[in-house]
C-alpha cells in the first residue's frame, strides 16, 4: 500500500491546471451544444443516479490522473489501488481485447469511486474526459454489460436501424457522438502539457495511472524525463503491463 502521494510540484501544478481548464472549455462547449441538441428535440437518457458505464475500462493520460490524484483522500486512494491491481490481473489473464473488456465490466466491475448508494460520482468535479463526454441516446439498459448479446438477431437489426435514425449518434452506437469530439482538445492540451513539464507522455488505464501518480518513486522518474526508470517504478509496484501503461 502506498504510504502517502507525492505533493504537487510546479511541474505537475502546470499540467493539472491546464488539463481543468482545458475541462471547463469543454464544460462550456458541450452545454451550448446541448442546448441547440434538445432544442431540436434530441435527447439524452443520463442523468444522476444512472451507472451503468461506470464499469467500463478507462483510458487516460497520466495528466488527467494526476487531476484525480489531487482530489483523493487516501482512503479512496487505497480503493482506487485495489481496483487497479484486480485490472493488472485481468490484463495478465485475459486472452484477447474483448475478454479484456467484458470481464472488466463483470468482474472487475464497478468504479472504486462511484457512490453505490445514491449511483453518483463520489468525485464528480475530477473525474476523467472519458466520464464527461460518454452520453447515451438510448435508454441506460443499452449501456449495460451483456444487454447486447441478450438481443435475438432482429432486436439487433432493429437495433441498427434505431440507432441510423437517432439524432446525435455516429448511426453505428448508441452514444453521443459529437460530445466525444468536443473533448478531443482535452486530449490534445494533456498531451501537450505532459510533452512540456515532463519530456514523456505516460498513457493508459484510469485506476493503474492514479495509482502510480501517488507513488513517489514513479512521479520522480516522471519528472525526470526518464521512460526507463519510470516503467521500472512501476515494475516494482506490480502494475506494468504493456496493454494498461505506454511511457513515451
Ligand atoms: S470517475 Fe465517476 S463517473 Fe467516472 S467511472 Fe468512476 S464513478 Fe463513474
Amino acid at each position: 500500500m502506498n504510504p502517502s502521494p507525492p505533493r504537487p510540484t510546479p511541474q505537475t501544478e502546470a499540467v493539472t491546471a491546464a488539463v481543468q481548464q482545458a475541462y471547463a472549455n469543454y464544460g462550456q462547449a458541450a452545454s451550448r451544444w446541448m442546448d441547440e441538441f434538445f432544442a431540436e428535440g434530441g435527447r439524452i437518457f443520463c442523468g444522476a443516479g444512472c451507472f451503468g458505464c461506470c464499469n467500463m475500462p478507462i483510458r487516460l493520460s497520466l495528466a488527467e490522473a494526476l487531476v484525480v490524484r489531487d482530489a483523493l483522500s487516501a482512503e479512496k486512494l487505497a480503493a482506487v489501488e485495489a481496483h487497479a491491481r484486480q485490472v493488472i490481473g485481468n490484463a495478465r489473464m485475459a486472452p484477447d481485447d474483448d475478454t479484456y473488456v467484458r470481464r472488466h465490466r463483470l468482474e472487475v466491475g464497478y468504479c472504486p469511486l462511484l457512490d453505490r448508494t445514491t449511483g453518483q460520482c463520489s468525485e464528480y468535479a475530477a473525474r476523467p474526459t472519458r466520464c464527461r463526454d460518454t452520453f447515451s441516446a438510448f435508454p441506460a439498459r443499452y449501456c449495460e454489460e451483456g444487454h447486447w448479446e441478450s438481443l435475438s438477431t432482429r432486436e439487433k437489426r432493429q437495433y441498427a436501424r434505431d440507432v441510423a435514425r437517432t439524432p446525435g449518434t455516429d448511426g453505428e452506437l448508441h452514444y453521443v457522438a459529437p460530445l466525444e469530439y468536443l473533448s478531443e482538445p482535452v486530449w490534445d492540451t494533456a498531451a501537450e502539457m505532459m510533452s512540456q513539464a515532463f519530456g514523456v507522455q505516460v498513457w493508459g488505464d484510469f485506476w493503474v495511472l492514479v495509482t502510480l501518480s501517488a507513488r513517489a518513486d514513479f512521479m520522480a522518474a516522471i519528472e525526470l524525463g526518464d521512460a526507463k526508470a519510470a516503467w521500472g517504478a512501476a515494475k516494482r509496484a506490480g502494475l506494468a503491463h504493456p496493454m494498461i501503461l505506454e511511457i513515451e
